[in-house]
């Protein structure tokens, strides 16, 4: 798709977006289009598991038959406006600006199924609040329909995705707005893939598809055919097989998708490393879900209790434990350090 670069007046793009303003309020988001569309958060933060329960999200219309007839500016360079013909209009990025942005510039390869192997589990961060939808993130469903197979361990080969049977020829949708970071016939069990990266750092795979219509450094919206469902590679009848990943690490998509509906669960996700076992699914949810937030509370409880002293001089391991009623002991054991140990001044130590 093509957005024609015909620039109008800026009070012609105002009167247009007040005519169509049937879709997002959201010129005061425009602080979105910076670079950190994910923000890490602080391993012990309590703050970080929301409590409020998601409202789910409807896909946005599919864009098969819907053409482009204009792009506008907006106050920000880097949002736009885009016009579609059938007189309704989304906010965009400017791809001229965000293309160089660290999601699309680190571990960027598209001759690679995987771009991230130097990327370990364990540098990844505890906890991630990844923000799948806003007035400027838009989604729709890769596919709906019911699922022959789930995300898990399947005989001697993991499943890191799900499965959705369909009648070859069936459009595949792009889930949410991004760029084609892998298109090909990978001649191994995906088949024909196509794998994108979008704006909130994660990356889709959609694998078997007969026919593949986007190639690889473009473009795409959410809700645009990205290619046709099929039976390619390792499949035994026609499906989509669907995964979603963060770094290269899958996680089980029903997190993101009730693809019995088509609907999104919710608009910002609180992506878990614990996800990225192979054995972690959504429908075990809610032990977990409790279990995780009783865990985060109280490593906060912790984090929150602790206490520490810089070491002055004159200062004894025996004046401080007195000092904050604990032992000798304790104080070594969070510090680890011996009884003996010659106290430097200036030293910070955890003494609760
Ligand atoms: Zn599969």
């Amino acid at each position: 798709m093509k957005y024609l670069r015909l620039v109008l007046p800026l009070a012609a793009a105002i009167s247009l977006s007040s005519v169509y303003a049937q879709t997002p309020a959201a010129s005061d988001n425009t602080d979105l289009v910076a670079d950190n569309t994910t923000t890490a958060t602080p391993d012990n933060s309590a703050t970080a598991t929301p409590t409020a329960k998601p409202s789910p999200v409807a896909p946005v219309r599919e864009l098969e038959d819907i053409l482009v007839v204009d792009t506008l500016p907006t106050i920000n360079s880097a949002v736009k406006i885009v016009l579609f013909n059938d007189n309704t209009w989304r906010y965009v990025r400017d791809r001229e600006i965000v293309q160089d942005s660290t999601v699309y510039a680190k571990y960027w390869n598209t001759e690679a199924i995987s771009p991230y192997r130097e990327v370990p589990l364990s540098d990844l961060p505890k906890s991630v609040a990844i923000a799948l939808v806003d007035s400027l993130k838009n989604y729709h469903y890769p596919y709906k329909g019911k699922m022959s197979s789930r995300y898990g361990p399947r005989r001697r080969r993991n499943h890191n995705g799900v499965d959705l049977p369909l009648k070859e020829g069936d459009p595949i949708y792009a889930t949410f707005d991004g760029r084609v970071r892998f298109s090909q016939d990978t001649k191994t069990g995906y088949g024909n893939l196509v794998i994108i990266r979008h704006d909130n750092g994660l990356e889709t795979y959609m694998g078997h598809l007969s026919e593949r219509k986007v190639e690889a450094g473009q473009w795409v919206t959410a809700g645009q055919v990205i290619g046709l469902g099929g039976n390619t590679g390792r499949s035994t009848g026609p499906h989509l097989h669907f995964e979603v990943r963060y770094y290269g690490q899958s996680f089980d998509p029903e997190r993101l998708i009730d693809f019995s509906s088509g609907l999104l669960r919710r608009e910002t996700f609180l992506l878990k490393r614990s996800y990225f076992d192979i054995y972690s699914k959504y429908d075990q949810n809610f032990d977990d879900e409790i279990a995780n937030e009783e865990d985060d509370k109280r490593e906060a409880a912790e984090a929150a209790a602790r206490r520490y002293y810089v070491v002055r001089k004159g200062d004894t391991l025996s004046g401080i434990a007195v000092k904050y009623h604990t032992t000798v002991t304790r104080i070594c054991q969070l510090n680890g350090i011996s009884r003996n140990k010659t106290l430097s001044i200036g030293k910070r130590l955890r003494v609760l």
